[in-house]
């Protein structure tokens, strides 16, 4: 039984945020995650090179969810190990692997549904886009209890840890219980200041299940994430750090609900904020000053997912 298991964070930054892919040295080597369109050549190629491993060696593409900022190196990856490696998806999210127009229609359904101007919503359209290299047919896609074979008996198994997005899974590494969990934690939110929950009651469910029955030793984020002062923290966390990561994740998670269930059953003012719409009392409450119209932006995403909680129009 292995010890342990040699693990590179790649750090695939762009504009002024950076998302975390995931080497994973096996007789199979695996990345978790891809970043964006420049990363595979710009950070990940590049941080291989560093650590003597060659790109096109690597033999499985695993992608915790379908963000443009997880998968959009995918498909450069790809072509870089001659269309060789693998490439898995969670099921519930293949559709946005598949087609980009895919990922458009999850924009307009969660943000764009909020952003009132036609030229803010093409620029989003254009950023998410033109972040993703091209698109793939899985040669995968996994559910809940699936295993991915790295050889060497060197086994990733699939837990779905749904919440953050419909479809977001973490990968753990068996037998040392490490957990690539991606965005299926956000702490008290990344670069834009709030956590993305885009279901909260599967999101609260999924951190749950991961603080008191998977309780791994290490756990792998896809960004650096908030504390509760505000402070970016690593997104490599381990032993006891653990658990506090994922109770703050909790905590946030219940401050947020407290918050948005308090106006919206008293009544969302009908006066729309010139960047909050009907959320700005919300905004205010929680010290929220975030921009929406820069992305990324987890704010009407996290206050959409809130607001179908409490009026119930949320399937559990
Ligand atoms: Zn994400």
């Amino acid at each position: 039984m292995a010890k342990s298991i040699r693990v590179i964070p790649i750090e695939c930054k762009f504009g002024p945020i950076s998302a975390f892919a995931y080497y994973v040295d096996a007789p199979e080597p695996a990345l978790i995650d891809t970043g964006v369109n420049v990363s595979a050549r710009k950070d990940i190629e590049r941080t291989l090179a560093e650590n003597d491993i060659r790109i096109e060696d690597i033999r499985w593409i695993l992608l915790t969810h379908g963000h443009v900022d997880h998968l959009g190196g995918a498909y450069a990856v790809w072509e870089k190990t001659g269309r060789r490696a693998k490439v898995v998806i969670p099921k519930k999210e293949a559709r946005l692997l598949r087609d980009k127009n895919e990922q458009i229609v999850d924009y307009k359904a969660l943000q764009g549904k909020y952003i009132t101007n036609p030229a803010i919503q093409e620029k989003h359209i254009t950023m998410l886009t033109t972040d993703i290299s091209g698109t793939i047919e899985p040669d995968l896609v996994v559910v809940e209890g699936d295993s991915i074979y790295l050889g060497g008996e060197i086994r990733l198994k699939v837990i779905e840890t749904p919440g953050h997005s419909i479809g977001s899974v973490t990968f753990i590494l068996d037998e040392l219980n490490w957990a690539f969990a991606a965005d299926a934690v956000q702490m008290y939110g990344g670069f834009s200041g709030l956590p993305t929950i885009e279901n909260p009651a599967l999101y609260r469910k999924s951190v749950q299940r991961l603080l008191e029955e998977v309780r791994p030793n290490r756990l792998f984020l896809g960004h650096p994430f908030r504390n509760i002062n505000g402070d970016m923290q690593s997104a490599q966390i381990e032993g006891e750090q653990v658990a506090t990561v994922l109770q703050a994740s909790l905590d946030m998670d219940a401050k947020l609900s407290d918050v948005a269930r308090c106006h919206i059953e008293n009544g969302l003012p009908a006066e729309q904020h010139e960047l909050y719409g009907s959320f700005g009392w919300i905004a205010a409450e929680i010290g929220y000053t975030g921009d929406p119209r820069n992305l990324p932006c987890a704010f009407f995403v996290t206050m959409n997912g809130y607001h179908e909680e409490v009026i119930g129009s949320q399937i559990k």
